[in-house]
């Protein structure tokens, strides 16, 4: 059966969801389809008002449910039954995902829904194995940490894999013990307001997870301003943090979890396996065209293997498929708006123009929709825009170096440290440079994480604070309480 689908017949949601209902506001935000540009749907802007509902009703979601003080195992029983509906309606959730991210609709059927309903069933099973420590005391008395959740919890989410990102923020707060109020981007807030709904569908008690639309100056700092907001979890950009950082110091201290951007480095050293080391290059940065905080686009290589690797890059990165989201055919992501696209553009003809070989691609795909060319550039200076910033494109730029010290120094950038690909036969210098590399995350002949959650994930320096996944996600939504007792 094809999975193809005509975008035109799809019903999206597009107001609020509080209380397990959807809560209409005044059209503000213009949603369009990056794949033909055509709008979608024009979708309210929460003010700080909703957002107080929002919060209101995560408060008495948790009062009336005693969501963070039944038998952690019926926590763990609701969000199964929860990921099992994400399952049977995959389909439906990757149409969603597909019409208005950048997320292929084949991609979006296996990827994007499966890795949220994983992340909820993942971090589900945490919530009946945590245990406390008792502290050694004198004999009269006795003490030990207890944990608790937060209560509602703030989450704040990036347009580049909506769902995937949700359940990232959800599964950990919720199987904490904990209420929502997520705002999704309000680029691709669909797929992200289905899966709520599914969550009520499922059981769940209505108010556990509200979803608030709008942009970040307003509902975003509404939601990490509010008073009654235990912890902020956010997923964006590197400034959109700081200016929550500011926020909070203004607005009153809460805990704050940031997953922001990178520029993350792929080592290339002579004795490694190319054909591996291309193949893992290619799909490190054509993946969403690019369009990934992870997104490997610095590649430093051994002098002597460059051109062959560069060759190998530049072969594969032909096999593409452009197209619509919605056809099953397409295996190569529109970027998210033409604005976008231009800016990939600017960034790619400045390091040309200041030097920079284009060895090959270097400007959009002619055809309907924001396509960019895969592109590799070689000899851009250092401290240049194209090697400085986070360009979310699918481009790649080229740096040779003699010695695993200039490597190494290469891999450093002034303000990321996101993760780091690493390709050597070397298992010694391997683990020498798995020390030294500047990252949260170093993937050794591989690039990508693990579909497994259990490695945490989270930048170094201003790539973020705090971790998602991992155990240190759940534990990030619970917060603990010495207890002393005179016997
Ligand atoms: P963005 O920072 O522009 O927006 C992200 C979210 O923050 C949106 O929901 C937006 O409305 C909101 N927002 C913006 N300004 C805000 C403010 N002042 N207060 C509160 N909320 C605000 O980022 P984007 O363009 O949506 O996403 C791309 C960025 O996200 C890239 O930098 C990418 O690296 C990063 N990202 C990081 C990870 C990670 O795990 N480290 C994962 C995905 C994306």
């Amino acid at each position: 059966m094809s999975l193809s689908f005509d975008p035109r017949t799809l019903a999206l949601p597009a107001g609020h969801f509080i209380g397990g209902s959807y809560v209409e506001g005044t059209p503000a935000i213009e949603v369009r389809a990056p794949s033909d540009g055509r709008t979608l749907a024009d979708i309210p802007t929460a003010d700080v008002g909703t957002v107080d509902r929002a919060v209101q009703a995560a408060k008495a979601a948790l009062a009336g449910s005693g969501w963070a003080s039944v038998r952690p195992r019926e926590r763990v029983r609701a969000l199964h039954a929860w990921a099992d509906l994400i399952e049977a309606e995959a389909e439906t959730l990757a149409r969603i995902e597909a019409v208005a991210s950048p997320r292929p609709i084949a991609e979006a059927v296996t990827g994007d829904v499966m890795i949220a309903a994983e992340q909820i069933r993942f971090f589900a099973e945490f919530a009946d194995k945590e245990c406390g420590d008792l502290v050694p005391t004198a004999d009269t008395q006795m003490g030990f940490i207890a944990s608790e959740p937060y209560g509602v919890v703030g989450a704040i989410t990036a347009w580049n894999v909506p769902l995937a990102l949700a359940g990232w923020k959800l599964g950990p707060a919720l199987a904490a013990g904990n209420a929502v109020v997520l705002k999704p981007s309000e680029m691709t807030p669909f797929s992200t307001l289905h899966l709520a709904e599914l969550s009520v569908r499922a059981g769940l008690p209505a108010g556990l997870v509200n979803v608030v639309l709008g942009d970040g100056p307003t509902t975003g700092a509404a939601l990490v301003a509010h008073p009654e907001i235990g912890k902020i979890s956010f997923t964006g950009s590197t400034r959109a943090g700081g200016a929550i950082m500011e926020n909070i110091a203004r607005t009153g201290i809460k805990p704050l979890t940031l997953e922001l951007g990178g520029k993350s480095p792929q080592l290339v050293f002579a004795d490694a396996d190319l054909d591996l080391a291309a193949r893992c290059i290619t799909r490190g940065i054509l993946g969403n065209a690019g369009q990934g905080c992870v997104a490997g686009s610095r590649v430093i290589v051994a002098r002597e293997v460059a051109d062959e690797l560069a060759e190998r890059i530049a072969q594969k990165m032909k096999d593409i498929t452009p197209g619509p989201t919605w056809d099953e055919a397409t295996t190569y992501s529109p970027i998210i708006s033409e604005k976008q696209l231009q800016r990939i553009d600017s960034i790619v003809d400045g390091a040309r123009l200041a030097g920079a070989e284009v060895l090959c691609g270097g400007g959009r795909i002619e055809r309907e929709g924001s396509f960019y060319q895969p592109t590799i550039l070689a000899g851009v200076e250092r401290g240049s825009v194209a090697l400085a910033e986070e360009i979310f494109g699918p481009v790649l730029t080229l740096q040779a170096f003699d010695t695993e010290e200039e490597a190494l120094d290469l891999s450093r950038h002034p303000t990321y440290g996101l993760c780091s690909g690493l390709f050597t036969r070397d298992l010694s210098r391997a683990m020498r440079l798995v020390r030294k590399i500047e990252a949260g995350a170093v993937w050794v002949n591989r690039y990508g994480r693990s579909r497994d959650h259990i490695l945490p994930t989270g930048g170094w320096k201003a790539s973020g604070l705090g971790k998602d996944l991992g155990r240190e996600a759940y534990l990030a939504n619970r917060r603990t309480k010495s207890v002393l007792i005179d016997l």
